[in-house]
């Protein structure tokens, strides 16, 4: 099963700021407060994701690195099959299978916390005490070590660093109620602390984008619109989300250009965060490209353009 894991790996897998983001998402659903990133040189030489979440029992440790579904892939056949389905819980075996990958975990119930370590596939883990308190802590060392094509592919430190400052950026907007912290080459980068949406938003963006921005503050049966919208230079500060997932979509930016046609040209700026009936969006389109299929985008769009014309008409009163 080695390839299998090592194709598999290759979807989930692509440079380091991927195996941030299935850590991180793990971190989440185990509903921690506060997770630390670690990196060093651009996380080709080390990850790390602390959180204080609820931990992994001892005698799940081991199983959590294992892969859940038994692979079904004998032949290179199959490959166009494995990668548009996209693997999907079985982050830590891809991983593990590209890297060494090191995982200790505590409950609330243990008074002690266990450590189980994994290289390659065909490992049967070893699982020792070590000290550590509520939470997880997963340690990714020499990331692609053993598939040498792959990590020839990895960009500069400076570079693959950025993308990972970038993911932080994303998900700190999405969980203000989360504290992030984030390390390069023992380095605070980024202290991103626990706090209400706005103040999230401001050390995010800047101050001063907050205090340019129009606020969108609207809502219409189920659909409810919250955000910041600035005309500015910073054409890169574009943040939409849905249901507090990140996505890439013209709606928003065709809803903003229609809203500001007669007033301006410019570029604008915004973080926009959209709930909707979840029955009424598919996020899994493809799960790493950030889209969703709105089921009617017209109404979507509609109410996003009613959004900005209300408050650019309240920014003027
Ligand atoms: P998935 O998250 O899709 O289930 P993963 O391979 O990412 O698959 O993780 C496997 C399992 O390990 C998770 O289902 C979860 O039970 C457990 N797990 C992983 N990371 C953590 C964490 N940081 N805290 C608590 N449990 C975790
Ligand atoms: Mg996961």
């Amino acid at each position: 099963p080695q390839l299998a894991n090592q194709i598999a790996a290759g979807e989930v897998v692509e440079r380091p700021v991927s195996v941030i983001k299935e850590l991180v998402e793990n971190s989440l659903d185990a509903g921690s407060t506060q997770i630390d990133i670690d990196v060093e040189q651009g996380g080709s030489k080390l990850i790390r994701i602390r959180d204080n979440g609820s931990g992994i029992a001892k005698a799940e440790l081991a199983l959590a690195l294992a892969r859940h579904a038994t692979s079904k892939i004998n032949t290179l056949d199959d490959l166009d099959s494995i990668m548009s389905l996209g693997f999907r819980g079985e982050a830590l075996a891809s991983i593990s299978s590209v890297a060494r990958l090191t995982l200790t975990s505590r409950t609330a119930d243990q008074s002690e916390a266990w450590q189980v370590y994994a290289e390659g596939r065909d490992m049967k883990p070893t699982i020792k005490p070590a000290a550590h308190p509520v939470g997880s802590t997963v340690e990714v060392l020499d990331l692609f070590y053993n598939t040498p094509a792959r990590r020839r592919f990895l960009k500069t430190d400076k570079t693959e660093f950025m993308h990972i400052e970038e993911f932080v950026r994303r998900i700190a907007l999405a969980r203000p109620d989360v504290t992030f912290n984030l390390q390069h080459n023992g380095k605070l980068i980024k202290q991103y602390r626990q706090s209400p949406l706005e103040k999230r938003v401001e050390s995010v963006c800047g101050r001063s984008f907050v205090q340019k921005a129009i606020k969108l503050d609207w809502q219409h049966n189920d659909l409810q619109i919250q955000g910041w919208v600035s005309s500015s230079e910073v054409s890169e500060l574009q943040y939409f989300y849905v249901n507090g997932r990140v996505i890439k979509d013209k709606l928003i930016n065709h809803a903003l250009r229609q809203a500001y046609s007669s007033r301006t040209n410019e570029q604008q700026s915004y973080v926009a965060f959209l709930q909707i009936d979840p029955k009424q969006v598919d996020v899994n389109v493809h799960p790493a490209k950030h889209e969703v299929r709105f089921h009617e985008a017209r109404l979507v769009h509609d109410f996003v353009y009613q959004a900005i014309v209300m408050a650019l008409e309240s920014s003027q009163q």
